[in-house]
Formats: C-alpha cells, structure tokens, sequence
C-alpha cells in the first residue's frame, strides 16, 4: 500500500527520521518546514497523510490541522500528530481539533508505520466509497461533531485489571458499558447490538488478540469498531493489534479526554463509512430504477435487452419485447390532475410487475409506456402474457386520491427469434403498438418480423398521428 506523505516539522533532524522510517515502507515523501508552507501545498498537491508537527515557531501543529480540516479541499485528509510532549491533555487536544491519531516521541517506527497503515486503510476505503466527484461534496468531514447522538452500548472486555475499571467509567460517557469477560465474549457479542468493543491486549496475555482476530473474521462483528487498551507500555501488540484490524489503539491509563476522542473517532469514522455505503447502493438504485414507479428504466432496460438478447441468440432460444402505452392518458392529467396520474402510474406498475416472472424485466420506457423483457418466450405465449395485463388493466378500478380512474392500454409485441436481427426489436414492437392504437386501442398486436401481420405501412403511420391529434 503506497502513498503520498506530507511531513511537517521545523526540525530539519526529525523531518530526516521521518522521512527514512516511511521511504523504507515505500511512501512517497514530501516535506515541509512550517505550517503556512504545509497549509499552502496541501491546497495545491494531493496527499493521503499528514504527520504534523505540533511544536512549531510560528503555527502550532493543533492550529494548522484545525485549519485543513476546515477546507473543504483538505478536511478528509487524515492527519497524525507527532509531538515530544507527553502530557494527555495536549494528546487529547490534539484528537479534538480533528487529527486521526496522536503519536509521541521518541518514534518507534514499527508503531509509527502501523498507525500509518491504519489511518490510511480508512482513507483509501473512504476514497473508494465516495468517489471522485464526491470528496469535496456533502460528505460528514472528520472534525465534525456526532450527530443525533442515540444510546449505544459498549462492550468492555475485562480481564479483571485496574486500569479496565478505570476505562469503563470513561466509556460510561458514550452509553451503557457491557462489562464481559473474554470467555465467550464472541457468541455475546454477536448475539447484541454493539457500537463500539474495548478490549485489553498485552504481550503476555495473548486472549485480546486473538478475540480481536476473531471479531474481525466473523461477518456478524466484521464492522464493529475496536478500541484496543494497552494495558504495559510494549510496542508489539499495539503493532500486532492494528495488523489484525483494531480501529484504534490507545495506552492505558489514558485521561478521558484521549479516550472520549478516540472513541468519538472511532464511531464517526462507523457512521461515516456506514453512510458512505448507504450512497453508493443509493446511487446504483437510482442510476437503474424509475423515481416514479420503481420499475427499472429505460436505460436500464435497453442495455439488459442487448445482454439478453445475446443469450438467448447463443442459447437458440426466441426472446419476446412487449411494449404498453396507456391509451388517453394525458386526460387523466387533465381530469384529475398530475398527482392522481402519477398514482395510476404506480398502480399500473404495481400490476405489471406483479404480473411477470422472475426471469422477466419490466420497466418504464417513457412518460405513460412500459416495457417488458421476456426470455424464452415466442409470439404465441408473448401475445398471450401482454393480453393478460392488458385485461387486468381494463378490468381494475384505480384508487388516485379517492377518485375512482379506468385505464386501458394498448399494447405491441415482437419476437427476436434465432438468427433474427436484433437491432429492431424495439422499433418492431413500436410498430406494432402504433398498429394497436390505429385499430382502436385496448388491443394488442404482434409484429411478426415485419411480415406485413402488424398491418403497418406508412400510410397508417400518417393515420394513427391524424388519429392521436384528434
Ligand atoms: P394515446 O392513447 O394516443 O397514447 O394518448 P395519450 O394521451 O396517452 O398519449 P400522449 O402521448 O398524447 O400523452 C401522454 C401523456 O402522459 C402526456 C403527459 O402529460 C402524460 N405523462 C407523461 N409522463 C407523466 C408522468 O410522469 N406523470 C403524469 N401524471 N403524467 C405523465
Ligand atoms: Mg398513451
Ligand atoms: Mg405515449
């Protein structure tokens, strides 16, 4: 996993130490010597991380990530804080002015490069699930606060040690705290509803390891965030546990602050990412399906039939289009207004999609028309099927806002069989559509490979337009 890192320090030396741990993982490295001069190349260039100083002359590294996290061209951008001071307080400050993660020195580069991992794992997800027109668009940036905060329940592993006790009064802060102990821990939680798992991990007691493995491996806890507690101060299992997957790792004892920002990280990252994948199913329905009716759309619809179309051509199997156009229907519109036309659109799609198989694709062609896929079917069964809606459509008595509206539909069918030419299906079943409006509407007519059994010449094209203008 390559990247592009900024580092920000005024130390030339520590820049040097930096730079040399993350180019031996292969990370393209760029540097800068203040804040204004990280600020002015995080607006001009794109970078995946930010190690950001906080101990500098003329902007603190809490003031300069506050700033990139209010820009709307850098506020997704992650950022690792790097400081000397050890104080909580100036961690926990750190985390609340939106910085991904804190890390002091002196650096361990093990630690060092797995926190980078970590950080730049979300990002490279979050990347992908936005998109590229989406990263300076509607998207929850990282500084923001939780929103419609709900009660969320926490799980606690304990293992009995004092500095647990301590963390579960902080975690009290973000709901109820389900203490419980690491034995069978995994059927527990998958049996809740958990926000967010805490879990104790050391060198010597290898049991948060392993559940944190076995969380991240099961497809019901795969998304829970984990919080790792480290509970001696040893590198290896801090390293070991963002390996497996924790979404943080913090050293115990920590001051409630650090644990309340880290937490409040780990969930918005959660919600963040939940919503993220919320958009992108969000954007496939609606890139495919027809707002008003909820059939498939036109677009849809003709590129299936190609596919289709092709298989059916390999497979030697006849594949039919039936085409509907309801007959009158701007008067609907002018009868009982555009709401109540919506409606019968629904209505009647409701009825035609409850009136196909499977295997069948229905959709909305356009305005008041709909079209309908069916594989395997020759012409005989196909008229059959496009009569069946037809007389279910005549037949039913529509509900549009307590008005009580009659439809009928004429209809138009053709059928692609071996060997037939593809490209003028749609206009064949057009065709014989037009010949079900010209003979009268509420009919349906098949197109029998232009054999002339529509009935169509350009003469009754001229007609059936005299006829609609009527
Ligand atoms: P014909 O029997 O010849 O098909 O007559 P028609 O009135 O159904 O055909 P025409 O093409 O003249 O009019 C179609 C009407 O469908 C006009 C348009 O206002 C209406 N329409 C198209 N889309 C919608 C829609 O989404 N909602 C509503 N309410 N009406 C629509
Ligand atoms: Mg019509
Ligand atoms: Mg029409």
């Amino acid at each position: 996993m390559t990247a592009r890192i900024l580092i920000v320090d005024d130390m030339p030396t520590n820049i040097m130490l930096l730079q040399a741990i993350l180019e031996e993982e292969f990370y393209d490295v760029v540097t800068a010597g203040s804040g204004e001069e990280a600020l002015e190349l995080a607006a001009r260039e794109q970078f995946d991380l930010v190690l950001l100083d906080i101990m500098m002359p003329d902007q603190n590294g809490y003031c300069v990530c506050r700033r990139l996290k209010a820009l709307s061209e850098t506020r997704l951008l992650p950022v690792i804080l790097v400081t000397a001071i050890s104080d909580p307080e100036a961690r926990a400050e750190g985390l609340a002015a939106g910085a991904d993660d804190f890390i002091t020195k002196p650096i361990n580069a093990a630690e060092l490069i797995a926190r980078v991992r970590s950080v730049l794992r979300q990002k490279f997800m979050f990347d992908e699930l936005s998109g590229p027109e989406d990263v300076s668009g509607s998207v929850v940036p990282f500084a923001a606060q939780l929103s419609g905060e709900r009660d969320r329940t926490v799980a606690l592993i304990d293992n009995g040690s004092a500095l647990l006790t301590a963390l579960k009064a902080q975690l009290v802060t973000f709901g109820e705290v389900r203490t419980l102990p690491m034995d069978g821990a995994l059927d527990t939680i998958c049996k809740m509803h958990i926000d967010l798992v805490a879990l104790p991990i050391s060198a010597q007691e290898r049991g948060g390891l392993e559940l944190l493995a076995r969380l991240r491996g099961n497809p019901a806890t795969r998304d829970i965030p984990i919080l790792a507690a480290a509970t001696e101060d040893r590198v290896a299992p801090i390293v070991r546990a963002f390996d497996l997957g924790a979404g943080d790792c913090v050293r115990l004892p920590a001051s409630h602050r650090e644990i309340e920002a880290r937490v409040r990280t780990l969930l918005r990252r959660r919600m963040f990412a939940e919503r993220l994948r919320g958009n992108v199913h969000l954007s496939l329905r609606l890139a495919t399906t027809d707002a008003v009716t909820g059939l498939f759309n036109r677009h849809y619809l003709t590129s299936q039939l190609e596919t289709m179309c092709m298989t059916a051509a390999a497979d030697g199997t006849p594949l039919s289009l039936i085409l509907l156009d309801l007959d009158r229907f701007k008067r609907v519109n002018d009868d009982y207004g555009h709401t109540a036309g919506d409606i019968v659109l629904r209505r009647i799609a409701d009825m035609i999609a409850a009136n196909v198989r499977g295997v069948d694709v229905a959709a909305r062609f356009g305005g008041e028309e709909f079209a309908i896929i069916l594989p395997s079917i020759g012409p005989e069964e196909a008229w059959q099927a496009a009569e069946r809606i037809r007389r279910l459509i005549e037949k039913a008595e529509i509900d549009a806002n307590g008005q009580c509206v009659r439809m009928t539909t004429s209809a138009g069918v053709a059928t692609l069989t071996p060997g037939g030419e593809l490209n003028s299906l749609i206009a064949r079943a057009d065709r014989a559509l037009y010949a079900a409006k010209y003979a009268g509407r509420n009919r349906t007519e098949t197109d029998r490979d232009g054999d002339g059994d529509a009935g169509w010449s350009g003469d009754m094209a001229a007609g059936f337009h005299l006829a609609n203008e009527r």
